[in-house]
């Protein structure tokens, strides 16, 4: 008999890959945790029914959430990550050498170790002697947190249950807050396509509370649509002013110097969500 995994990405369209095996399922007191094994896509972090990552994907997501910020920034020492407990993003940070320390902040303990036991060439840079690891609410720790971090990453799940306080303008401006005077930072904001209004609405939080705020997008195969995007907001440095020969050559699958400039070039549809 065949097993499939379905997503249901909105009420009317989702995606569905044939399994080879559940490896582990867990309810934790945040969210209900599966990491299956798929014939199309590898090993797959579930949480509440939806797709984090995938081992055959994570590298366009990881990559690109994390390195047009690390490039642009001009000494990038401390990196703090909110959510991201599957190591993916930790791993991209320690890509550059200026980074002293990243911190994760991850509220859910399982996710981390489950990643740590099924997915570990995602959570590889969990083990680097740079990172600590913070098992709290991100929300309360920029609240927190003032002047200490060079760049913010917001690896959040969807805008749902614990995530929901990661997608709002006084999230925002604590980030804002929580970083040094040239401080930097990203957040997933999810797809153009069916996420518009979210769009449009953390775009205009972050903008309110940075000078310089960028969307850009990525082809993700494994997240709703498709097509995928983050919206980036800086203090001081603008990441299309970057020269190209200071774009550093890293060990990436997917982000390079053309890709750098390329992934601000915004399609018509996507523009527009941010002069609504
Ligand atoms: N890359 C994925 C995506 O774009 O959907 C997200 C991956 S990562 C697994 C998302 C993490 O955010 C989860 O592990 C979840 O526990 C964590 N998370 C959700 N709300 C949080 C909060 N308020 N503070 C810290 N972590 C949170």
């Amino acid at each position: 008999m065949e097993l499939w995994y379905t997503e249901k990405q909105t009420k009317a369209y989702g995606i569905t890959a044939k399994v080879r095996e559940t490896l582990y399922t867990v309810q934790t007191p945040y969210q209900h945790l599966a990491v299956i094994d798929t014939e199309e896509f590898g090993r797959m972090l579930v949480l509440d029914g939806m797709v984090q990552t995938t081992v055959r994907d994570e590298f366009v997501y990881h990559e690109m959430i994390a390195h047009p910020a690390l490039v642009a920034h001009p000494d990038p020492k401390r990196v703090a990550v909110i959510g991201g407990g599957d190591g993916g993003v930790v791993r991209e940070v320690l890509k550059h050498s200026a980074v002293e320390q990243v911190t994760l902040v991850e509220i859910d303990q399982e996710v981390i170790e489950a990643s740590r036991r099924y997915l570990p060439e995602i959570a590889a840079g969990l083990a680097d002697p740079r990172v600590e690891i913070l098992v709290t609410d991100g929300i309360q720790h920029v609240r927190d947190t003032r002047a200490a971090y060079d760049i913010v990453l917001v690896d959040s799940t969807e805008p749902v249950g614990a995530a929901v306080g990661l997608f709002s303008e006084s999230f925002y401006r604590n980030i804002y807050q929580s970083l040094k005077d040239d401080g930097m930072m990203v957040a997933q904001t999810e797809s153009p396509l069916f996420n518009a209004e979210l769009i449009t609405q953390s775009y205009r939080g972050i903008e309110r509370a940075f000078p310089v705020t960028k969307l850009y997008l990525a082809s993700i195969p494994t997240y709703p649509s498709g097509l995928w995007s983050f919206t980036l907001g800086s203090k001081r440095a603008c990441p299309l002013a970057v020269e190209r020969s200071d774009i550093p050559d890293l060990d990436t699958e997917y982000y390079n110097d053309a890709v750098h400039y390329g992934a601000f070039q915004l399609p018509n549809f996507a523009a527009r969500l941010l002069r609504k």
